[in-house]
């Protein structure tokens, strides 16, 4: 038998070839708009910090105060030593934010999606999830065993006929449709409304993945369904508290039942050493702040910098799609080409990721732009500036590197 690292490197040398190769980066500041990263300053378009609030001084203070008085560890799952004040704290300030009965924190949105799809069907049910899901709720679902659908992006009436075929054959009556507000990778919305009339109508439940959402839409900045005056009929709201909150870890909100059932079925919860006392501390902050006037005015702030960065790019000759949000895809095509003008945009000072398959399909590959209320205007003329030297060619999703 041929040693593992020998099978390892080949299979990593045909990654590279591919353009599928993926290295890790060492940065040597907090996460911001710039970013020193490999002894450079970069202007950093890659983070998902949408409010800028990852290393906002209420939060760095609340997880330093935490972990003064609570430690650094928690000592081991909930269900064995306990939950720490920090953790309840987030938890309320979370439900008082979704405006729902309660709500339950995991260690990340990865291990929320891994243990809740599962606790929620099984073999005998079904699974109905948007072809763009993140890829914690297709292997949750996988994982699950329920018999698992997927409908084309967004549309309803493809999804419709999925419904229409399984109702009937849920054994349980059980059938959850899994979908996102915002999509991770294009950036565009879900059609909150009817899709909530349409699981209504079937009597279907909904598991809402508002990642990119919660912070930055609707009036309170709760997510889309805020937005889309849809919240109470979400049967399971979920996300991350690792992108606008400004902190770390997964969240569900929901009713009280729903939350007591998680904490005696979600194995990635009953099964997994609680957060850190700074993870849950720095949420809860985080959360506050998003709450608050300053929240209010930096979602404000974030979506100017989004309709200059949008302006920008169309005079540079790029347009980024369907976005809608604070997300902006750059098709580009092949993975090859993605990598090298990633690369060349580093070498002109700016971080902004090549997202290739797996994330994407083959042959999708695009720069992804994501803005933060951190960033300046001056940021966001740099960038387009610097991107208006690489022209996607006419009517193709092939960018030629012209420069
Ligand atoms: C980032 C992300 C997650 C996972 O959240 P983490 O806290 O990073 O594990 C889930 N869903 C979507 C759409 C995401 O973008």
């Amino acid at each position: 038998m041929p040693a593992i690292d020998t099978v390892l490197a080949e299979q990593l040398a045909t990654l590279a070839r591919q353009g599928l190769r993926r290295d890790l980066r060492r940065v040597a500041s907090p996460q911001g708009p710039h970013v020193r990263m490999e002894g450079r300053e970069l202007r950093n378009f890659s983070s998902n910090d949408y409010l800028g609030l990852a290393n906002h001084p209420a939060l760095v203070e609340a997880a330093i105060r935490a972990t003064r008085d609570y430690g650094a560890g928690s000592g081991a799952s909930r269900l064995m030593c306990g939950t720490l004040t920090p953790h309840y704290e987030a938890e309320e300030a979370l439900a008082a934010f979704k405006g729902t009965a309660a709500a339950l924190i995991f260690s990340s949105g990865y291990s929320t999606a891994m243990g809740v799809i599962p606790a929620l069907v099984g073999p005998a049910d079904f699974v109905i999830i948007d072809k763009l899901v993140h890829a914690c709720c297709v292997d949750a679902a996988r994982l699950s065993g329920a018999k698992l659908r997927v409908f084309a992006h967004n549309d309803l009436n493809d999804l419709e006929q999925i419904l229409q075929w399984a109702t009937g054959r849920a054994e349980l009556g059980r059938i959850l449709i899994v979908t996102e507000s915002v999509f991770s990778m294009d950036g565009d919305l879900a059609p909150l409304k009817p899709l909530v009339e349409l699981k209504e109508k079937y009597g279907a439940w909904l598991m809402l993945d508002e990642a990119h959402a919660t912070g930055c839409f609707g009036s309170n900045r709760r997510g889309l369904a805020e937005a889309a005056g849809v919240s109470s009929q979400i049967e399971v709201q979920f996300g991350t508290l690792g992108k606008a909150i400004g902190a770390a870890g997964g969240y569900v909100a929901g009713s009280r039942t729903l939350i007591d059932y998680l904490v005696n079925r979600a194995r990635s919860f009953i099964f997994s050493t609680a957060p850190g006392p700074a993870a849950a501390a720095a949420a809860r902050a985080g959360i506050e702040q998003v709450q608050g006037a300053e929240g209010a005015a930096r979602a404000a702030t974030l979506w100017q910098r989004v309709a200059e960065m949008k302006t920008e790019l169309g005079s540079a000759g790029w347009s980024p799609q369907a976005s809608a949000s604070a997300i902006l895809p750059l098709m580009v095509g092949g993975e090859t080409e993605a990598v090298e003008l990633s690369r060349r945009l580093r070498g002109l000072g700016f971080l902004v990721p090549a997202i290739r398959y797996p994330t994407v399909a083959r042959g999708l590959a695009r720069l992804r732009v994501t803005l933060s209320a951190a960033h300046t205007t001056d940021d966001v003329q740099a960038l387009g500036e610097a991107i208006s030297v690489f022209r996607p060619e006419p009517d193709s999703p092939g960018a030629s590197l012209v420069a």
